[in-house]
């Protein structure tokens, strides 16, 4: 048999640098050599080698069980398919409390040991977590941060910003149920309109999305809104909000202990902070991107809302002084024109203009 020979990035844990190396795998020798030049790194023991499923990096992780150095393999998605089938238990679950313990109280040891929880177990960890939550409890974790939301934005944190104008939020309904169709996305979606000035829109744990006044205001058509509300489904549907919750609150753990804040409350503080401002990652982004269209073009919505939406802002704040929505979302070339690349031909507005006149006194 040929040996397997790929490259690969490799963090020795005990300090930040990225090395460039070759991995290779020989029959019969039952170890991953990890080759820098001419030198030998180290060897892994192939059934020791284990993998973390990472949604922020573009390339797959492996590490070794037991490695206290925390050292990592990053590799490329296509070289690592080759590893793959040589490593016989990549997924196993041998991470027990004992040794979360044993990791936990180390923050004295290396920043890169930190560096790599938050960046990369943490996330891999959000994903798989996210699968345990109850729908319950991720209802009650949603409301929790949008009542932190409320209290940060406004005075108060009673829910008395929430726009209620009967006949904005029967337009805004009805713009719902048609963007949605009947597709089921595994929540009971609650859209809301919040009274506060920001042009921006996030979505929450538990199938809620929030429609800041704001972005109804500088809106030039429906179709715009259309097109937010259609990219904030699509987190819903995809978890989004969840997954990034608990990233942030796994992340923001970390960082509490470092700080010596037992009481939680930066915890909850960077929770609702990353869900407002909807810091996903580049490829959550993608993919909600990729939906929110689909979702338009089976309700027969032009797209080219949601383009125009992104070339206004750009027009009127320029790239670097964009509302918060658009800051985070960066409105790219290529997103625009994959918006505007879906056929107009056979669509209507999203909502009649009486509901859109309607719409825009939701706050009144
Ligand atoms: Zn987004």
């Amino acid at each position: 048999m040929q040996p397997i020979v790929v490259q690969a990035s490799y963090f020795d844990g005990l300090t930040a640098k990225r090395h460039a190396v070759e991995v290779i795998v020989e029959a019969g020798t039952g170890v991953l050599t990890i080759r820098s030049g001419a030198e030998d790194l180290v060897h892994w023991p192939l059934e020791e080698v284990r993998r973390l499923r990472d949604v922020a990096h573009n390339e797959m992780t492996f590490w070794r069980k037991g490695d206290e150095a925390a050292a990592r393999l990053l590799v490329h998605p296509g070289d690592a398919s080759k590893l793959v089938v040589v490593l016989p238990n990549l997924d196993s679950r041998d991470m027990t409390r004992a040794k979360w313990g044993k990791i936990v109280g180390w923050t004295t040891g290396a920043l890169a040991a930190i560096y790599a929880m938050v960046f990369w177990i943490v996330p891999a960890l959000a994903v798989q977590m996210a699968g345990f939550i109850k729908p319950e409890t991720e209802a009650s974790i949603g409301r929790a941060a949008l009542h932190q939301i409320e209290g940060m934005m406004t005075s108060d944190s009673d829910g008395g910003w929430f726009c209620d104008n009967p006949e904005g939020v029967q337009a805004l309904n009805r713009m719902v149920g048609r963007v949605l169709g009947d597709q089921d996305i595994g929540y009971d979606l609650q859209v809301r309109a919040v009274d506060h000035p920001m042009l921006n829109a996030f979505a929450l744990p538990g199938g809620q999305v929030i429609l800041m006044r704001g972005l109804i205001e500088q809106a030039n058509t429906a179709d715009q809104v259309a097109g937010v509300l259609a990219h904030e489904i699509a987190h819903v549907a995809h978890r989004h909000p969840i997954e990034g919750a608990l990233r942030t609150a796994g992340s923001a753990g970390i960082i509490s202990l470092l700080l010596g804040d037992a009481s939680g409350g930066t915890l909850i503080a960077f929770v609702s902070e990353s869900l407002v401002n909807a810091s996903y990652t580049r490829s959550a982004e993608e993919e909600a991107d990729t939906s929110a269209l689909k979702y338009l073009q089976d309700a027969g919505v032009s797209s080219q809302g949601f383009a125009n939406f992104f070339d206004k802002l750009v027009e009127e704040y320029g790239e670097g002084m964009l509302p918060a929505w658009a800051s985070t979302h960066p409105p790219s070339a290529a997103r625009a024109d994959q918006a505007r690349a879906q056929k107009t031909a056979g669509t209507t507005p999203v909502i009649n203009d009486a509901d859109w006149q309607a719409l825009k006194k939701i706050c009144d």
